[in-house]
């Protein structure tokens, strides 16, 4: 609605505008309605001015062609679309088809660049600034051939810089990005290409000099743009700040066994599909490699596009499996999956370790091989928890002579519970692995097993964990899981990045599965709505006045759930209401349907895995309750504060970092916390929340909108990665 009265009032200061010019009376007069004609008539009144009288008008014309383009948007832009496509088909049809029909969906800038081009064609001479667009969409085109030869990837790689140059122009590269999502839509094997082979192409192309020259490029090109009266929008645009991409640029490879929205279940799923997404802003050129699980959903098996198959070499008899690479583009982030149906026909990705075990030292070296099938050198292998933690030892080893051998490699502990131990004998015959990795600094450990994890942090030239409070818990003997010694001898390699949360995915602003969406500004009001809604779902008791406090978690034993267990009959006073959500062990899971028997309508137990209902939850709870026994970095309190809610934690790891204890004294804080692991200790810590709650709103909801202000977002925390990446390789 804004935007459409603030078009219309546009449309008036142009009529007016463009009246006092006298010779576009028919401009002014001519109804919006008609896209064709008006675009037509602008056009052509824009080059008359232009050629008429330059200097005076220069001003009104920025503005009417400013509205020559909402115009556009107004204007139903079919006919253009036809017009653009006649011209541009020639070059070749399939990719101009997705690139110029989406975009003119979506954005009137998108159409802005097209219809330059279009006419750039025709007319050079004029704009020069144009002709360099053209050149960009023209190597866009041809993007298909390239993932043949490298030597057709070179236009891909001037690709990369024209967009670099093309940062002035800030919304021309969000152009992209949005073509790209759109073209996701139709999700054809085309677009997806096009993005395969930039990241190749960048890799050979890595000189990031020539980056930087491009930018200093970019300024002429930039002035010569206020003389054109078709490059207008591009005026306006170097008004707004201009963010320029970090340098140098790096490449990464992102191994893991799980990952949003493909397979998750838990946080290292949200991280694999969140950090790859903001590196990819920041400059990095990122390909995820997953294990192709048959429990991946139909709707993206579908969409992948079959890029090779090899057999590889991995016992140590020399038994020899199948590798296939099933890719997927999407964000900016190559997703490439090994496939291999002896291994992952299974719909869990994870079931016992005597089958985890071979399945997880296949798809560490078949990453590894299909990197170099593709023909791929990442700058970095960033590998994850104990299932890709082979793939630091493999790379020292057995590809330390490859294409790949040089890349530098980052392991990132998400839980050190798990850690991959088996007998030493089963994992040197399935890995087929030297014998002299399996010794005692190495992978041995016990004498007769043999720890994946502890392997790759040997080999691992980095090793991260999920915060700067774990990083230092794990080399103490309470949280070491045995493996303290060994982080203690290699701290010099270790450190903490705490997560940070996708604010695409978990923002109640703009979250479709919200009752009511809402954001600082309205949220005392509208979370009260999502209170009710979550309360009438759920068969509480529907009043908001109660006090609801939301657990999103995984059902085990890490989780704090004992002591909640315990207290949870002190917390029903009537004007508490208590929401689980969770699976996991079975003696949770009971005890929490207990509860909900016992206290029908105040607590409620969803024992299931539930993305919409945990949304709902953090939507309507007042409070979310995380008493972790160990807490690697954890997401619910994270989502939680984004939502408004107010954490309930213990004090440890990455719940420590983020969450700083409420101060009643200077009334500063996000939550309220607790140090040692005892129940009566949580018990305070809720009555504390519940006093503040019922007894002084005020400073309550201050703390609502401290945290809903908080930064919680990706940014910062791959803005870190990205900085260790650069220390790693320069
Ligand atoms: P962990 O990785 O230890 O399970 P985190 O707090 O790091 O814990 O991440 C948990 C993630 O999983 C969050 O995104 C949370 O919302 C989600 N989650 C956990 N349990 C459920 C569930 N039962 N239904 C839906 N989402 C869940």
């Amino acid at each position: 609605m804004p935007a459409k009265s603030t078009r219309k009032k546009k449309t008036r200061t142009v009529r007016k505008a463009v009246k006092s010019v006298k010779n576009d009376t028919k401009v002014a007069t001519a109804s919006p309605v008609k896209a064709a004609d008006d675009t037509k008539t602008t056009l052509k009144t824009a080059t008359e001015v232009k050629t008429a009288e330059k200097k005076t008008e220069t001003k009104i014309e920025a503005k009417s062609a400013e509205k020559k383009s909402e115009a556009k948007v107004e204007a139903k832009p079919a006919e253009k679309k036809a017009e653009t496509k006649v011209e541009v088909k020639p070059a070749e049809k399939k990719a101009e088809t997705k690139v110029e029909a989406k975009p003119a969906a979506k954005k009137a800038e998108t159409k802005v660049e097209a219809k330059p081009a279009a006419k750039k064609a025709e007319t050079k001479v004029e704009a020069k600034p144009a002709a360099k667009k053209a050149e960009t969409k023209v190597e866009a085109k041809p993007a298909e051939k390239k993932t043949e030869t490298k030597v057709e990837a070179k236009p891909a790689a001037k690709k990369s810089e024209a967009k670099v140059e093309a940062k002035p122009a800030a919304k021309k590269a969000e152009a992209k990005v949005e073509v790209k999502q759109a073209a996701k839509k139709a999700e054809t094997k085309v677009e997806e290409k096009p993005a395969a082979k930039k990241s190749e192409a960048k890799v050979e192309a890595k000189p990031a000099a020539k980056k930087a020259e491009a930018k200093v490029e970019v300024k002429p090109a930039a002035k010569k743009s206020e003389t054109k009266v078709e490059t207008k929008p591009v005026e306006e645009k170097k008004e707004e700040p201009v963010r320029e991409l970090p340098q140098p640029r790096r490449s990464v490879a992102f191994i893991g066994s799980e990952c949003y929205p493909f397979v998750k279940t838990g946080g290292l799923g949200d991280v694999m599909y969140a950090l790859p997404k903001e590196l990819a802003k920041q400059n990095c050129d990122v390909k995820v490699i997953l294990p192709r699980y048959a429990c991946i959903p139909e709707k993206y098996q579908n969409k992948m596009v079959y890029r090779g198959s090899f057999d590889m070499n991995l016992c140590s008899d020399g038994r020899s499996f199948y590798v296939g690479i099933m890719e997927y583009v999407w964000d900016g982030v190559v997703y490439d999956f090994i496939d291999n149906q002896e291994f992952f026909t299974n719909g869990n990705p994870y079931t016992n370790l005597i089958d985890d075990i071979p399945k997880f030292c296949y798809f560490s070296k078949a990453a590894l091989a299909a990197l170099n099938y593709m023909d791929w050198e990442p700058d970095i292998i960033h590998c994850h928890d104990w299932q890709a933690a082979l793939v630091p030892v493999y790379l020292d080893t057995m590809f330390k002579d490859t294409p790949i051998g040089r890349a530098k490699t980052v392991l990132t502990i998400h839980n050190l519970r798990f850690q991959g131990v088996y007998d030493k004998k089963m994992i040197s015959y399935w890995t087929g692995l030297p014998d002299y990795v399996f010794n005692k600094d190495a992978l041995t450990v016990k004498w007769l097993d043999a720890n994946m994890l502890k392997g790759g942090l040997t080999y691992a030239d980095a090793i991260t964990t999920v915060s700067g409070t774990y990083a230092w818990e794990i080399q103490t003997p309470e949280y070491g899981e045995d493996l303290d010694a060994h982080l203690r001898y290699h701290s010099g390699k270790l450190r903490g990045i705490v997560n940070g949360i996708d604010y695409d995915i978990w923002n109640p602003a703009t979250d479709p599965r919200l009752a009511n969406n809402y954001d600082l500004g309205n949220v005392l009001t509208e979370k009260r709505k999502n209170k009710k809604a979550l309360q009438e779902e759920l068969g509480l008791e529907v009043d908001d006045g109660k006090f609801v406090i939301g657990l999103v978690s995984r059902l085990t034993n890490q989780k704090g759930l004992d002591l909640v267990n315990e207290i949870l009959p002190q917390l029903i006073d009537g004007n508490t209401q208590i929401v689980i959500l969770g699976t996991g062990d079975a003696q949770y899971e009971d005890s929490f349907r207990y509860y909900e028997n016992a206290y029908k309508g105040q607590v409620c137990s969803n024992i299931m895995y539930d993305e919409t209902r945990a949304h709902h939850i953090y939507a309507g709870a007042d409070a979310l309750l995380v008493p972790s026994r160990f807490e690697p970095c954890g997401l619910t309190q994270l989502i939680a504060m984004h939502y408004g809610d107010i954490p309930i934690v213990r004090e440890t790891g990455g719940l420590k970092d983020t969450v700083e204890p409420y101060n009643e004294f200077t009334n500063w804080g996000n939550g309220f916390t607790f140090d040692r692991y005892e129940s009566g200790l949580l018990l305070d810590a809720i009555n504390r929340a519940k006093t503040l709650y019922f007894t002084n709103r005020w400073c309550w909801d201050e703390m609502v909108q401290r945290n809903m202000d908080k930064d919680v977002s990706w940014e910062s925390s791959a803005r870190q990665y990205r900085d260790l990446y650069v220390d790693l390789t320069r």
